[in-house]
This record gives C-alpha cells, structure tokens and sequence, in this order.
C-alpha cells in the first residue's frame, strides 16, 4: 500500500487538497532537544511503540529538501526523556546543557514504521511548533548507524530560511541555551538563605 502515486500527481504548495496519510489515527509524539555537548547537535526523537527512537543531528534539522542533515542513529530514550531541559554534568554522559527546541506529534505514512525504520527508509509528517509536513529518515547504505533527515518539497519546505538561527528559542521555557545553562547553575546555588 502506499500513496506515492498520490503524492506524485500533486503540488500541495498549490493546492489544499489533504496531503493524505495512510495510517490516520496513530498520533505520536517528537522532540527535538538542541544539545550542547562537546560538539553541537540536535537530538531527533519519534515516539515508536513506547520508547523514543533517537538520532543526533549535528547540524539540525533544514527546511530545504536539498539539505541532507546527517543523522547518527543513537540508543533509544524513554518517553519522558523528551521534556528535559537543563544540564548534564559535566563528566556524565552526554554532559552540557539541554534545550527544548521543538515537540509535537508525528504521523508515520508507512504503514509500519518499525519495519521501514530498519528497511532503511522511514517517511512521516511533523506537526511541531516550528517543524511542519513531510519528512523523511533515509539511511546510508554503507554505515548502519549513518542516515539522512531531509525535507520533503511541500509547502512547508524553505531553501533560504534557516530554522535553527531563526527560532532557537526553547518551545518550553522561551530560552535561548546560555539562559538555560544560567538559569539551573543560578536555581543550583546555595546562595539563597532562608527568611528570618
Ligand atoms: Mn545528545
């Protein structure tokens, strides 16, 4: 089953003609955690039968169907993993500070997106706060671990916007990564005394 013939007929920038989806009641969430670590990345996380399927996106995610953002595949990540915003120490795994920089749910067009996740190719649409329509998760055939996270040309696609400048703020707490670090080391210090 699939609906790329649909799909291929049509100029949905033109029309408003439903995009079309086969599987129309599975709903799940994403998140996007902006990470920095010891080198900058977005982590990509699709809700897929009860954990977070997780992929680190060095140069985050582009809204041109021309960019192919690598994406390293990575373990996956309990559910509630997803709304954490703050940091992780230094010398724990992972350590920096964390950003939520967008969530929503998401919508597989593959009828088993379990399946087409280790065939290689996953295709499903976002509706985020920032991150909209169709996508795709693409691996590269040489390297298990090593896939492509591209825009598809609908009409949410832009070639000169560059999302990840233009909205960098948290979707949770309206911060900027720096705020945040901030912020948690100002809430983690003992400065405050008690009232008297
Ligand atoms: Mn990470």
């Amino acid at each position: 089953m699939s609906l790329d013939r649909y799909h291929k007929r049509r100029d949905f920038s033109k029309i408003k003609e439903p995009v079309g989806k086969i599987l129309k009641s599975k709903q799940s969430r994403f998140f996007i955690q902006k990470h920095a670590a010891s080198h900058l990345h977005y982590d990509f996380r699709l809700e897929i039968e009860g954990v977070l399927k997780s992929q680190a996106v060095p140069k985050g995610p582009s809204l041109d169907p021309k960019a192919k953002r690598l994406a390293i595949l990575v373990e996956d990540h309990p559910l509630d993993y997803g709304n954490f915003e703050g940091i992780i120490p230094k010398r724990q795994y992972g350590g920096g500070t964390v950003l939520v920089w967008d969530k929503g749910s998401w919508t597989s067009l593959d009828e088993k997106p379990l399946e087409a996740l280790q065939k290689g190719h996953l295709r499903f649409e976002l509706k985020g706060k920032k991150l909209l329509g169709r996508w795709d998760l693409i691996r590269l055939k040489k390297e298990k671990n090593s896939w492509f996270l591209v825009k598809y040309d609908d009409r949410f696609a832009n070639k000169t916007k560059d999302i990840t400048e233009d909205a960098p703020l948290s979707v949770l707490s309206d911060r900027t990564i720096d705020q945040i670090k901030e912020n948690t080391i100002l809430e983690a210090s003992p400065k405050k005394k008690s009232k008297h």
